[in-house]
């Protein structure tokens, strides 16, 4: 693969690396990071993870998240460490605004660009990119680079920790459709590692706060809808709320996956508001494509999973949100 050997060309004298993900990184972005991070570390490169915001600190057990800078929390020495990289590799996103600020720095860098990332419709901003929208998850493309470059033997259990997280969140455990025989294959190779997959399954899934717990109790009493003509449950969750239950960066993750558990409803909304916007957030199952309907609100994302937003008022973007379901009511209606 041409790509390969560009990538064996570029890492074969040591470099000065950094690599960033998303904002508001979630299981993917920090688990490919960070299996990326101790891959390239073993390789002899000196290598900096930064990540535009803070994330979830259910992910923060993860070997190697100690050595993650957060780019808002010194915004000074992240622009200066892309500028003085010679590489950067981009994960887990596709589209430069997804990094906010450190977009600027991250461009105008003489530093080579390397993107990895499983999303549609990528803008070429990169000067090498690796693409997949079928793979399940940023970790498993980490993952088979790493095989392509014939180093399968440098996978350790460090490494196999970050990108078994990347992919168990990912594919909503190993449950989504992405789910293939190639993604069992790669985890059977990380558990020969040693790792202990029961402890990464609670750090992330059962270490939550018992405020984080009776928010989702106030969600499913007073904020989730059920429209059974339109097969469809969704929440619209206000500021008050978030700041009752002291909601932090994470908390909500998973919420909207609540909706679609419902039995005969095909499509599961979350609508949340913060200071500055309105968020959407879609899962659809069978034929009916989230990010078609996510186009609405600006948004996008995969068929099953995808968002938008808007900077009208909540009500005004719930009263659109009825509109449209109405109009998509025989799309929306499968067994
Ligand atoms: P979530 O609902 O977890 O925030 O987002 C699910 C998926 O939808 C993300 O992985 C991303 O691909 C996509 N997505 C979320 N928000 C947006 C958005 O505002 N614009 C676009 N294009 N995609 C989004
Ligand atoms: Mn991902």
């Amino acid at each position: 693969m041409e790509q390969i050997s560009k990538l064996k060309e570029l890492l074969h004298t040591p470099k000065r690396i950094a690599i960033i993900a998303h904002q508001k990184p979630d299981g993917d972005a920090i688990g490919s990071s960070l299996g990326l991070y101790h891959y390239l570390v073993q390789l002899g490169h000196r290598v900096k993870v930064i990540m535009p915001t803070d994330y979830a600190e259910n992910l923060k057990e993860l070997p190697g998240t100690s050595d993650i800078a957060i780019g808002t929390e010194d915004i000074d020495s992240a622009k200066w460490e892309f500028e003085s990289s010679d590489l950067i590799f981009c994960l887990d996103f596709n589209a430069i605004h997804r990094v906010n600020e450190f977009g600027k720095p991250i461009m105008e860098s003489p530093a080579v660009k390397i993107l990895i990332d499983h999303h549609l419709e990528p803008e070429d901003f990169a000067d090498l990119t690796f693409l997949d929208s079928t793979a399940s998850s940023t970790a498993e493309m980490v993952f088979r680079i790493i095989q392509a470059m014939g180093d399968d033997d440098k996978i350790n259990a460090d490494m196999a920790a970050g990108l078994y997280a990347g992919v168990m969140t990912d594919t909503g455990s190993f449950r989504f459709s992405s789910t293939t025989p190639a993604v069992h294959r790669m985890v059977a190779r990380l558990l020969e590692t040693g790792i202990n997959v029961t402890k990464i399954h609670e750090d992330i899934y059962d270490n939550y706060t018992e405020n984080r717990l009776r928010f989702l109790g106030h969600c499913f009493s007073h904020c989730l809808k059920v429209l059974p003509e339109y097969k469809t449950a969704y929440m619209v969750v206000d500021r008050p709320i978030f700041k009752k239950y002291y909601i932090k960066a994470g908390d909500t993750e998973g919420l909207v996956n609540y909706a679609l558990s419902l039995k005969n409803i095909n499509f599961g909304v979350l609508i949340t508001s913060n200071d500055e916007m309105v968020k959407l957030s879609f899962r659809s199952r069978g034929s009916f494509a989230a990010n078609e309907f996510a186009k609405h609100f600006n948004g996008g994302g995969h068929f099953y999973a995808a968002g938008g937003k808007s900077k009208e008022s909540l009500e005004e973007v719930e009263k659109k949100f009825l509109t449209l379901l109405e109009q998509y009511k025989d799309q929306l209606n499968f067994a």
